[in-house]
């Protein structure tokens, strides 16, 4: 049987890893949906070559461009318009698997909607889950939807438990979230004020988007992850660790009540937890190259540097702090990472940001029942962290 897939965010590095590995398995998945906010040229190609019942853009200029583009070449595909369609896209009653790749809150509503609906929902976008937390798995659990991490740590963890999702709590005495560093680990950090976002996304190991891999040059990323995987398995803040391994080839670790160490392995390449994530629980090809170990020769693992990635230790701290820290924490930093790509920001000021939007939120935070009141505080927080940016800005 075919699983039919959308795709929120078809054109981003997840997006096209991810029609990578189904344009292998033509007999196992098929296209329904995808989307994407820019590179409409890109989304016309992928419209072509897959053939989507719908495709949905952010406007009608979008729109338009690309009912011309697809005139005579994708006659099934219906053209839709605005986060609504997004969100209607993601619960379809066609649609049996849901890829959440859009970067950032942005991508919270169309995930709430599949994860109501009772998908599979294939979760890259961390953004939404940091942001969701505990509302997000609720409904999940609510809308009996199945979730499945694509994040490659968390597929790592996800990989080596049970499937029985009662048993984790019994088996895991604690995680450990391996990150590469990035491309500043060996940097001397008094230089890192004037990096530019050439040299911050020039990521050694991985090819992602520009966002992630500014997260991952100041560890903002491996923060978000340590949230992540909190509500992905429900772990107390103290049970994530996170451990630098410069290599990328161990992609995460899970401690067993007996100190036995399960670990997943493989290439550094997204097409590895997409496919698991589209397949599972069977596997098939990705596409990835194997581990060669003769041409490793090490694994080494080094502690994380507090002074060069201040950002790291923010994760427990905003776990630990009043509901809606993690929502506050994400919007700031989505801010700063912004005006930094912009260069409107230097790279050390991007914890300057998130620290002092957290800070200046902290007094006003309440618990936070619905989306509606999620979505409201990312929104207050994305204004006070452009005020801090304003102040730090460099013109
Ligand atoms: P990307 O920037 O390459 O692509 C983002 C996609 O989302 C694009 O299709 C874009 O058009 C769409 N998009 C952006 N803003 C949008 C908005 N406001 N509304 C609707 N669509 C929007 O990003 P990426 O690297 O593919 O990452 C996607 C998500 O996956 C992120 O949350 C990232 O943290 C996570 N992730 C990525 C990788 C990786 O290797 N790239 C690894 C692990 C996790
Ligand atoms: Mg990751």
């Amino acid at each position: 049987m075919t699983d039919r897939v959308a795709i929120l965010g078809s054109t981003g590095s997840i997006g096209v890893s991810t029609l990578d590995v189904i344009a292998r398995h033509p007999e196992h998945f098929q296209v329904y949906g995808l989307s994407a906010f820019r590179r409409v040229d890109e989304l016309a190609e992928q419209c072509v070559r897959f053939q989507p019942r719908v495709v949905v853009v952010p406007n009608d200029e979008a729109a338009h461009g690309l009912r011309g583009a697809l005139r005579g070449r994708a006659p099934a595909t219906e053209v839709c318009v605005g986060a609504q369609a997004l969100e209607e896209m993601a619960r379809a009653p066609e649609v049996d698997s849901v890829m959440a790749a859009i970067v950032g809150a942005a991508g919270l509503r169309p995930c709430m909607a599949a994860a109501r609906a009772g998908k599979r929902l294939l979760l890259a976008n961390k953004e939404a889950i940091v942001v969701g937390g505990e509302l997000f798995i609720r409904t999940v659990r609510e809308g009996g939807a199945t979730l499945i991490p694509i994040d490659s740590e968390h597929s790592a963890i996800f990989q080596c438990l049970p499937e029985d999702r009662s048993q984790w709590s019994a088996r895991i005495d604690h995680i450990v979230l391996t990150a590469s560093g990035g491309p500043f680990r060996t940097r001397d950090p008094g230089t890192l004020q004037g990096v530019t976002p050439e040299q911050a996304v020039a990521h050694p190991n991985w090819v992602m988007g520009r966002k992630i891999s500014v997260d991952s040059a100041t560890m903002m990323n491996k923060a978000l992850e340590v949230i992540e995987a909190r509500w992905l398995f429900d772990l107390q803040p103290e049970q994530i660790r996170v451990v630098i391994h410069p290599q990328s080839i161990i992609h995460s670790m899970v401690v067993c009540r007996d100190g036995s160490v399960l670990a997943q392995l493989g290439t550094p390449d997204m097409r590895v937890p997409i496919a698991y994530g589209l397949a599972y629980p069977h596997r098939v090809e990705s596409g990835a190259p194997r581990v060669d170990f003769r041409q490793i020769g090490a694994l080494t693992f080094e502690e994380p540097d507090p002074q060069r990635f201040p950002g790291l230790a923010l994760a427990w701290e905003a776990l630990a702090g009043p509901a809606g820290s993690t929502v506050v924490l994400n919007a700031a930093n989505e801010i700063a990472v912004d005006a930094f790509l912009e260069r409107r920001l230097a790279f050390t000021d991007i914890h300057a940001v998130n620290t002092a939007t957290l800070e200046s939120m902290a007094a006003e935070l309440r618990p936070l029942p619905d989306i509606e009141s999620l979505l409201e505080l990312d929104a207050r927080a994305r204004d006070r962290a452009q005020a801090q940016v304003s102040r730090l800005c460099r013109t």
